[in-house]
């Protein structure tokens, strides 16, 4: 599949004429692949998680956020791809339009897809999340180390469900996710409510 072909839901759902979310035309860049964590004050507050395979991001909408807390199971829908420079987006998405609410960039970086096949190869990525488990290790500024999604539920006719789970001792010391209204934007240093008040000004 293109990215083009990818991307048609997410475009569909948008009208680019009113929303400053990006359309999405960018090439994958170099170094390793990217993730994103936004935090959105849509209808219902969410963090979104996002990971890049090939030319876009896979997506999941996780009501609580990812913990740091490996006792934690985070529920994590999936939502449809988005393209690459979704990764920068802040701002606020016009009320009446898809998903409008305001978004910070919570936590970016890259990741390494890990897992290996019985017999010790790596395992391609993109095949282990079509098949509903897969790990990998986030290089973030406030998210380090290894997690993984885990599809649970999902049939031809029910919603798809996702946890979304730290690995590692339960000794380590997480902290959970941090409250979304104080939380602060990786890339601007602002807080939803000045990012909100920002695009009011403008
Ligand atoms: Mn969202």
């Amino acid at each position: 599949m293109t990215a083009e072909d990818r991307l048609r839901t997410y475009r569909g759902r948008r009208d680019f004429e009113r929303t400053r979310e990006p359309s999405g035309d960018a090439a994958a860049g170099e170094g390793g692949p990217r993730f994103v964590v936004q935090i959105h004050d849509a209808r219902r507050m969410h963090f979104d998680f996002r990971l890049q395979v090939e030319d876009v991001l896979k997506s999941w909408s996780v009501p609580k956020g990812p913990s740091t807390d490996p006792a934690d199971k985070r529920l994590a829908v999936p939502t449809e791809d988005h393209p690459l420079e979704y990764e920068d987006f802040e701002g606020v998405i016009p009320k009446g339009e898809y998903s409008g609410g305001t978004v910070i960039v919570w936590d970016r970086g890259t990741y390494e897809p890990l897992g290996h096949d019985s017999g010790g190869r790596p395992v391609d990525f993109a095949e282990s999340l079509e098949r509903g488990h897969a790990t990998f290790r986030l290089h973030g500024d406030k998210l380090h180390g290894e997690y993984s999604l885990t599809r649970f539920r999902g049939g031809a006719d029910e919603e798809e469900a996702w946890l979304l789970v730290r690995k590692g001792p339960a000794r380590s010391a997480g902290h959970g996710t941090p409250d979304p209204r104080r939380a602060r934007s990786v890339r601007t240093g602002r807080t939803l409510a000045q990012v909100a008040g920002d695009a009011g000004r403008e």
